[in-house]
């Protein structure tokens, strides 16, 4: 039996789907998630397993205290571990990328720096440290600029800003992000860079040894023009033209040859216009949230039993003929605390459409981007065509209404009472 370590990410989507893929394969896992470690006990988790993945190296001495040498992968399911298993990977000597390669394309800065030096197209872009001034900075840029943390996912913390007086609210805003979401916020600064027009595209796709397949490239047909950037529709086959959709998988190999990452999944976002391809990000990673359930048809398997299937050199299946689906990340309209949702039957009945899935509960508080990073749930959609799969997702969600309510539901006191 095959025996990898798995690192599960608390906030992570797809645990369970990773898990349920190892039952299937009857893979003998071992769990590490990010709890602290003086809780993991109380939790029932071996506190050894609990592991700091925002600190990687310690993270790495911690579980090689623990780890015997009979495993045979290590396998991070989410953007958070990412680092950790490589570096375990190449301690344990097991099958991975290189630790170097990961940081770079984890780091938005290191990775314009690299496509600079390796001469890929990339928007102009600047480091705007912790301590400088914005306002000093801000006369000299091309406008209009994207702000953004270096480090976190999920178009957290990105702003757009066409003018001077926004860059400066921009710039104050996602500090305070940053500096909320990571550690080493004091260290890192943020980029600075230019906005790209054009319609945007992600590619999902597999390396072995180098080589990229391809297992989809979505159209994002939702403009995405800022001020903030929230991802919704994602869909599958794209409806660009067969030499665009080369050109794409062309620029991402390439990166990932000229990162220096050879195998795994890989998650990437890049706009198309006039001037050509521009990779915005590539990742060494599967897609997030529970979009990849949108592959399943197509891939003859869940997107996370073909990773695992992958990481522990087993056969992979056919793909199958190419039927269009589409998946729907649900926004969060406005700031409050969810108190029901309805319609969600009427959605599912919207011919077309697979499955919702509402990944909040009645209770919790929703924050929208930039600050936060979730999403009401996913809605899945298949069709005869790519604008049928669309089309249904977008009548599914006329269908779904979300109470929010205000944090404090009580009227506020006023201060001479
Ligand atoms: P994350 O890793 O958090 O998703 P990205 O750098 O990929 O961060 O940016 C998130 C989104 O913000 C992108 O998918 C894109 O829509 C938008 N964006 C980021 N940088 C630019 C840019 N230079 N020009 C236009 N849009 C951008």
């Amino acid at each position: 039996m095959s025996r990898l370590l798995a690192l599960l990410p608390t906030s992570s989507y797809r645990n369970e789907d990773f898990l349920a893929a190892a039952r299937d394969l009857g893979v003998d896992v071992v769990a590490a998630a990010d709890y602290c470690h003086q809780l993991a006990p109380l939790w029932g988790m071996n506190p050894v397993l609990a592991l700091p993945f925002s600190e990687p190296d310690k993270a790495v001495e911690k579980a090689l205290v623990y780890l015997d040498a009979g495993l045979d992968a290590v396998l991070a399911v989410d953007d958070q571990g990412i680092e950790v298993a490589a570096l375990l990977a190449e301690r344990l000597c097991l099958p991975g990328n290189p630790s170097a390669a990961v940081r770079t394309l984890r780091d938005k800065l290191a990775f314009r720096e690299l496509q600079h030096t390796l001469g890929l197209r990339h928007p102009d872009f600047r480091l705007l440290p912790e301590k400088a001034d914005a306002a000093a900075l801000s006369p000299t840029l091309d406008y209009p600029v994207v702000v953004k943390p270096r480090r976190l996912t999920a178009s957290r913390g990105v702003i757009r800003a066409d003018d001077s007086v926004s860059f400066i609210q921009a710039v104050e805003r996602v500090r305070a992000i940053q500096r909320r979401a990571d550690r080493d916020a004091a260290a890192l600064g943020l980029v600075v860079e230019r906005f790209v027009p054009g319609p945007e595209f992600s590619l999902e796709g597999l390396l072995t040894a180098g080589n990229l397949d391809v297992l989809a490239l979505f159209d994002k047909p939702d403009p995405l023009d800022g001020p903030y950037f929230e991802e919704t529709i994602y869909v599958t086959p794209s409806r660009l033209p067969a030499a665009t959709q080369g050109a794409i998988a062309q620029a991402v190999e390439d990166a990932c040859r000229g990162a220096g990452i050879v195998t795994g999944p890989v998650h990437a976002e890049m706009r198309v216009n006039e001037a050509g391809i521009f990779l915005l990000e590539v990742a060494p990673r599967s897609i997030g949230g529970l979009c990849g359930r949108t592959l399943r048809h197509r891939l003859g398997l869940s997107l996370e039993a073909l990773i695992l299937r992958h990481a522990l050199g087993e056969p992979l299946p056919e793909r199958r003929a190419h039927l269009a689906s589409a998946v729907m990340m649900i926004p969060i309209p406005k700031r409050g605390i969810l108190a029901s949702v309805a319609g969600i039957d009427a959605a599912k009945q919207v011919p077309g459409i697979e499955d919702v899935v509402i990944s909040v509960a009645p209770g919790q508080l929703l924050v929208p981007l930039p600050d936060g990073a979730a999403y009401l749930g996913f809605i899945f959609a298949r069709g005869d065509s790519p604008d049928d799969a669309e089309a249904a997702l977008r009548s599914a969600h006329r269908e779904l209404r979300f109470d929010l309510r205000s944090e404090i539901p009580v009227a506020e006191r006023s201060s001479t009472e």
